[in-house]
């Protein structure tokens, strides 16, 4: 039997870890030799403990029990060698220090929404949403299939981060106003919480965009410090109530068509894992995308019928010539921001390629469907 194994395949066996070691000690009649090889297949059993900072007030629904769920499929996965400790927002940094905290090394890694670090880096806006962009079909296919990741892992590299889907809401809703909008008009002089490129086109057409953490909009909104708030979609703007102090709930979401939620990993801890807990994060992140967007989708659909039905919000939507006018803000505000940034130069330009394809396609499949739903 050991003379019929030829040499060369042997030891090409062993590089791919695809020979046992009860077979390799047998084929080479002895263990003198079996004793010289460090067989691949016997995993590592040096434990990792690493911490997770979010951008999500602990355990937040959805977005943080997402954070969660993937510590516990990951220490599942790795048999407990890779453990994740998860804080909240504030718990051990706040959370909009969590980009900066694991660059640095502070903590292993992060989960937010790339478009919280639009300050460092303009470009990263475009891997969570851009108003009237790709939705999380779209936008996963980019990132996942169509370049986009070779690009994000460009763009956090000089951060010394990697970067990973995480998520998607899937599509918000517009928000909640206490007077209509049936033309711009209705926009001058509005103050809104609504963040990032969608604040800046809310600006351009004469109103006031917000910032206000979640924990401070319903009093806001009660008092009148703002006069329309967006948040995230049914479920969430159920639990926040928002429906006891405003009239109207206005759809769609422009400016979160499909936002994508991430993990930013500290990339000299990433490289010193070992390939299968390497895999092991991919794999629970990968599960995590499809999990969440799925959550959102049950869940909304379901308070969207306890809002209507129960508590008889009246759902609006933005008049089409006003998301038109939205829409052409947008593209001058993007295209200043790539005027001045050749990297979102880089990246937007694979993103919009990518979409005009992407929505050629819709148009003659989903969209068409759509338009002929019948409940
Ligand atoms: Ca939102």
């Amino acid at each position: 039997m050991n003379k019929k194994i030829n040499r060369k395949s042997f030891f090409k066996g062993i590089a791919l870890g695809t020979i046992s070691l009860p077979f390799l000690i047998r084929a080479c009649g002895g263990k003198n030799v079996a004793q010289n090889i460090t067989a691949p297949n016997i995993l590592s059993a040096k434990k990792y403990r690493w911490k997770m900072v979010t951008t999500w007030p602990p355990n937040f629904p959805v977005l943080g029990e997402g954070c969660n769920l993937f510590a516990q499929w990951v220490n599942e996965m790795s048999d407990g060698r890779l453990a994740i400790e998860v804080y909240g927002s504030g718990e051990l940094v706040p959370g909009l220090q969590a980009f900066d905290t694991v660059s640095a090394g502070g903590a292993d890694m992060g989960s937010g929404a790339a478009y919280y670090w639009a300050g460092k880096t303009p470009a990263a806006q475009f891997f969570a949403s851009v108003p009237f962009g790709m939705n999380a079909q779209q936008l996963n296919a980019w990132i996942l299939c169509g370049g986009g990741m070779q690009l994000w892992e460009e763009l956090y590299a000089p951060y010394n981060l990697v970067p990973m889907l995480g998520g998607n809401t899937g599509v918000q809703m517009g928000g909640w106003f206490n007077r209509e909008i049936n033309s711009l008009a209705d926009l001058k002089g509005l103050k809104m919480r609504i963040p990032g490129l969608g604040g800046k086109v809310l600006n351009r057409a004469g109103g006031t965009a917000v910032l206000s953490a979640g924990s401070e909009i319903y009093t806001n909104l009660e008092r009148g410090v703002i006069d329309a708030t967006e948040w995230i979609g049914p479920y969430h703007d159920y639990v926040m109530g928002f429906h006891n102090i405003a009239d109207y709930y206005y759809s769609p979401g422009w400016h979160e068509v499909g936002t994508a939620l991430e993990f930013f990993i500290n990339k000299k801890r990433y490289d010193a894992l070992p390939k299968d807990l390497q895999v092991i994060l991919q794999t629970a992140a990968a599960r995590l995308n499809i999990w969440m967007l799925s959550e959102f989708e049950a869940k909304n659909s379901i308070y969207l019928r306890k809002l209507v039905e129960e508590e008889k919000v009246s759902v609006r939507f933005y008049p089409p010539e006003v998301l038109a006018q939205l829409r052409s803000f947008t593209e001058e505000i993007i295209t200043e921001i790539t005027d001045q940034d050749p990297m979102s130069k880089k990246i937007y330009d694979s993103y919009q390629k990518f979409r005009q394809g992407a929505v050629k396609w819709s148009e003659l499949t989903e969209k068409v469907f759509y338009n002929n739903l019948q409940i």
